[in-house]
């Protein structure tokens, strides 16, 4: 909801404007015109919010999961009757395609619906005479209030990550989305909004790192589920774990594909392609090394080389259009920096990408998709999350060097494998040292029912997000060992 050019947080059931004096313009990457100021919300604010939350939580709770299900089999019929309007907001900020913003919102429904199981995924179990006339029974209980702190990348899907799960499992959920996006969450809370849940049982509230600082460190908030990049992952985790909060935080990445001889070099290219240029290489699943093993490195080179150079890029909404901007001047300023490094330290740079002149939107943030070949697998290109649309080749002999340079990187979000061998196939899932393993698939995202996370530095917590995992997150075990003898008779 925007007033006077000003985003509205949604704390205790109603739209309110901040009292915030700090503000960020929200951009749009493809044209850099601002779009509303977003709030930078003040400790005192989150603390509003956070008691408005404790408060709904008593009734929210006792609220049977059958009921509270009902409010999502709601939201999902809204989401999807404000499919196109939410999607094109995404587009709008996030400088995506339209076809990207509304898969991602598909993404984030595909939670909504698993969500709706609650009911019996929240289900404990129990076991009859553990002794003699005592029973015992372990069950599940929402841990109260709970707040996401999400990344600019995915504004529709991310967020849904966490909200349905969250409430159906009985806890009140304040989200605090990325300040670069705020408009399409504001859009999806105009929807939460006519839902009548009770007032307090989802908030909304903008912001930054202050506004983030004040949830780790409230007393009244439980959880904290995070997602962005991995210096904040690690220290949004350090910071909830020390004040006694349980937290899951995903961080970045570096995601390997190994492309063997013998795999289908067509459609190799195609899906790696997809996963390096696709959202601009503004996924966490993106693909930005690839290893070929023996004679690949021609064949896929020259493939990739077309791919890249052909793909069209432009303003998200415009029909057409396969790759966007990204996300801001800061970052294609970084982007452009890492690619000139890398050729400093010896890499060829096959696709430039640089400076684009992208017509219509001369002022926006693009880079066009980059090919650098012959990359040192210890550079800071080969390590460093670029987050743009560049991809850098190295070329190994075997399968066994391939999967050691894997297993060396600091991340461990995805690694992906293409190949018509079975037997390397298995080695590879095996061996990889990955939270999201692909073969023969380039961005290896699970489904809703599947966990979704990653390793290493890529993953700070232990319940990953999506489908079990995320009950397990937000649900506190409790077990209960009771004594019934029955030689005890009613004595009333
Ligand atoms: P970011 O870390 O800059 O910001 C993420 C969130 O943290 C935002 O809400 C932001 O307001 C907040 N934040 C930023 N700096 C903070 C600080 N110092 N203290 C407290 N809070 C702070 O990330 P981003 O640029 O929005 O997103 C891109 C990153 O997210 C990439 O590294 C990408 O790989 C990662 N990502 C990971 C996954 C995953 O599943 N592992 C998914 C999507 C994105």
């Amino acid at each position: 909801m925007i007033q006077d050019g000003q985003l509205l947080n949604y704390i205790g059931g109603e739209w309110r404007r901040s009292r915030a004096v700090e503000f960020l313009e929200v951009i749009n990457p493809a044209t850099a015109e601002s779009i509303v100021r977003v709030p930078l919300t003040p400790g005192d604010e989150v603390d509003e919010a956070v008691k408005l939350a404790e408060a709904a939580f008593g009734g929210w709770r006792r609220t049977p999961p059958t009921e509270r299900i009902q409010y999502l089999f709601k939201l999902k019929g809204l989401l999807e009757s404000h499919f196109d309007e939410i999607a094109r907001l995404t587009t709008q900020e996030c400088g995506k395609t339209l076809g990207e913003s509304q898969g991602e919102l598909q993404r984030g429904i595909e939670n909504v619906e698993v969500a709706t199981g609650i009911p019996s995924m929240m289900q404990g179990y129990n076991a009859e005479d553990i002794a003699r006339g005592i029973d015992e029974q372990m069950i599940r209980q929402p841990v109260g209030v709970v707040a996401a702190i999400t990344p600019f990348n995915f504004p529709a899907m991310i967020p849904l990550w966490f909200l349905p799960y969250a409430i159906a499992c009985g806890n009140c959920f304040i989200l605090k989305p990325s300040e670069k996006v705020p408009m399409t969450m504001s859009k999806v809370f105009e929807l939460i909004d006519l839902l009548g849940l009770p007032p307090g049982v989802i908030s909304l509230v903008n912001g930054a790192k202050e506004t983030v600082d004040a949830f780790l460190d409230h007393p009244a908030v439980r959880a904290i589920s995070f997602v962005g990049s991995s210096q904040v992952a690690k220290y949004v985790y350090g910071r909830a774990a020390s004040n006694g909060k349980r937290a899951q935080c995903q961080g970045g990445a570096k995601n390997p594909v190994i492309v063997l001889p013998d795999a289908d070099m067509e459609m190799a290219t195609r899906i790696i392609a997809d996963s390096s240029f696709g959202c601009a290489g503004q996924r966490c699943l993106a693909s930005s090394v690839a290893i070929t093993v023996g004679e690949a490195h021609n064949s896929f080179r020259d493939h990739i080389v077309e791919a890249a150079t052909a793909r069209k890029v432009g303003y998200g909404l415009d029909p057409g259009t396969e790759m966007g901007p990204v996300i801001s001047a800061q970052s294609k300023q970084r982007i452009e920096w890492l690619i000139s490094q890398g050729v400093s330290k010896g890499a060829s740079l096959l696709v430039d990408g640089r400076e684009p002149r992208i017509s219509g939107y001369e002022q926006g943030y693009f880079v066009r998709p980059t090919i650098l070949d012959n990359v040192d697998p210890r550079s800071d290109i080969a390590n460093t999350e670029i987050f743009g649309p560049v991809l850098s080749l190295i070329h190994v002999e075997t399968i066994d060097e391939a999967i050691s340079l894997v297993n060396t990187s600091a991340y461990g979000n995805m690694a992906c494998l293409f190949t018509s061998s079975g037997a390397a196939a298995r080695k590879f899932r095996y061996e990889a040292q990955a939270g999201n393993i692909g073969i023969n698939v380039g961005v290896a995202a699970p489904m809703a029912f599947f966990p979704f996370s990653g390793w290493k530095e890529s993953f700070f917590g232990d319940m990953h997000a999506q489908g079990r995992d995320a009950v397990e997150f937000y649900t506190q075990k409790k077990v209960v060992v009771e004594r019934w003898p029955k030689e005890w008779s009613r004595t009333f």
